[in-house]
């Protein structure tokens, strides 16, 4: 096993709040141990355009506060195709490379699990994504972020909802998962969570309405995770809107809302975590993982795992959001 002087550290996919607190605390690791860092600008693309510079210490000053990623992300389909990933390669080596940390969501960890397979470079990933939807993590960089974007929004909008006689659904990301759509409703206190995991077979919006969701209220705000089978918060309004024409339907989707804003402390942490334990990770000689946090401590996944979508929502929070709405 060769042993390290320099790493590159690129974010990829959709940005998510805490990116930033990330890359610092990978810079600031690797510097510590000596080691040179370089920072990879728009994620894959970077790689293959060769837009590479070294940071150092500074380079990642004043930017743990901030949201988004100052080394910015992008989508890049050159790199799913064999010559895009040989050009990467060759870059990397030309900028004296020898390991990378690559901070995104799944599709930028099937990259990173193609890339090291392909040409046996030590790569780390961070899970950088608010929608909590990576195993082997308790939950993502960004999450928490957005999730208490969503409460806030939703705070605002119980107002305006008590001020009528109401159905609001109010659509938040997730990429079928609906961790941001259960959660949230439990941390706003909405009647009901819409979500992919529970439409098996079960007509979540009938269910809703047969129980009498307004017995005991005038209005009621539903989170609904963006999902294609339900059509999201539209489809499910204009559900309503054909088959229970009786009640008034409105629809909130938060968008790219969800993804801006300063982390909190807890993403904050989280990554400075991540991204400390990525550079112990490469130190150890491990590669090809995935570093999560689970139960408080920090564990180490490989990448097939962590993208096996074996990470469900709890059963017992569904529940609970059904117990504390009567
Ligand atoms: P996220 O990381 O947020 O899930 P994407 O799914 O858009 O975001 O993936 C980010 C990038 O990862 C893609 O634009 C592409 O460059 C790379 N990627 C995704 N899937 C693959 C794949 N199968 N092979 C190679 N690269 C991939």
């Amino acid at each position: 096993m060769a042993t390290i002087k320099s790493i590159g550290i690129l974010t990829s996919g959709g940005d998510a709040p805490g990116m930033n607190a990330a890359i610092r605390a990978v810079t600031r690791a690797a510097r510590y141990n000596g080691w040179s860092v370089n920072g990879i600008m728009r994620g894959y693309k970077g790689l293959i355009t060769g837009e590479i510079e070294e940071f150092h210490s500074n380079s990642v000053s004043n930017i743990i506060q901030r949201g988004g990623t100052i080394l910015k992300t992008a989508r890049c389909d050159e790199f799913k195709s064999a010559e895009g990933r040989k050009t990467a390669y060759d870059n990397m080596k030309a900028a004296g490379i020898d390991a990378l940390v690559v901070i995104g969501g799944d599709g930028t960890i099937t990259g990173a699990q193609v890339f090291a397979e392909e040409f046996d470079v030590p790569v780390v990933a961070l899970p950088g994504t608010i929608d909590n939807d990576l195993s082997g993590t308790d939950t993502t960089i960004g999450y928490d972020t957005a999730l208490n974007t969503i409460v806030e929004a939703v705070d605002k909008l119980r107002d305006t909802a008590t001020s009528h006689e109401r159905l609001f659904f109010v659509e938040v990301m997730g990429r079928r998962a609906g961790y941001l759509a259960l959660n949230g409703a439990i941390a706003s206190g909405a009647e009901a969570a819409i979500i992919p995991e529970s439409q098996t077979g079960d007509d979540q919006l009938k269910t809703l309405i047969d129980n009498g969701f307004r017995k005991s209220k005038n209005s009621a705000i539903v989170l609904v995770a963006e999902d294609p089978s339900t059509g999201g918060a539209l489809g499910l309004a204009e559900r309503v809107e054909r088959e229970f024409p009786q009640y008034d339907a409105r629809v909130t989707i938060l968008g790219h809302l969800q993804r801006g804003g300063s982390p909190t402390a807890a993403d904050r942490i989280l990554a400075s975590r991540l991204g400390a334990a990525a550079v112990e990770a490469l130190k150890e000689g491990q590669r090809n993982v995935m570093v999560g946090l689970k139960n408080g401590d920090i564990v180490y996944t490989p990448f097939c795992q962590a993208l096996s979508k074996s990470k469900t929502v709890k059963q017992s929070n569904v529940e609970l959001v059904k117990m504390l709405s009567i």
